[in-house]
């Protein structure tokens, strides 16, 4: 089975979905959902684009990402440290770490992500995570929430 490739990190056939429908915080990311699997194999391979100026939600749960970006360039939080990221760069979210990716305000960054089929829901920090992240000014001026 070959998903082609269309234009521009879209393949034939796949919609770009919204990010999410969960009405939490993020900013123009959208979706496409490249590989939907079952049995030996029940994860699910996404494509998700950040836009220009956006970023995802903040967040963790129990389960894993395994990411690589493949288009643009961005920063993304994960736990403690903020990274800059570009292409064919690979990102693991362990389990319960916080994290958020962003976009460069003149660019699209645009990652590959594999997630466990069955899982979690995301957690969202609350007022006192929030006062502990921004003890650090790095991660301060880093999120948005
Ligand atoms: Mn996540």
């Amino acid at each position: 089975m070959i998903l082609r490739h269309a234009k521009d990190c879209t393949w034939d056939g796949v919609p770009v979905l919204p990010y999410k429908e969960d009405g939490t915080i993020f900013k123009s990311v959208t979706r496409q959902v490249l590989f939907d699997g079952t049995g030996d194999l029940p994860v699910q391979f996404r494509y998700f684009e950040v836009g220009p100026g956006g970023h995802s939600t903040l967040e963790r749960h129990q389960h894993q990402h395994a990411v690589m970006v493949i288009r643009g360039s961005g920063r993304v939080l994960v736990g403690d440290t903020v990274h800059e990221i570009g292409m064919r760069d690979v990102v693991h979210i362990p389990p319960m770490t916080w994290h958020q990716f962003r976009a460069p305000e003149d660019g699209p960054l645009g990652f590959l992500c594999v997630v466990a089929a069955d899982r979690d829901r995301p957690q969202r920090p609350d007022e006192s995570v929030l006062a502990e992240l921004r003890t650090r000014p790095e991660i301060a001026e880093f999120i948005r929430v």
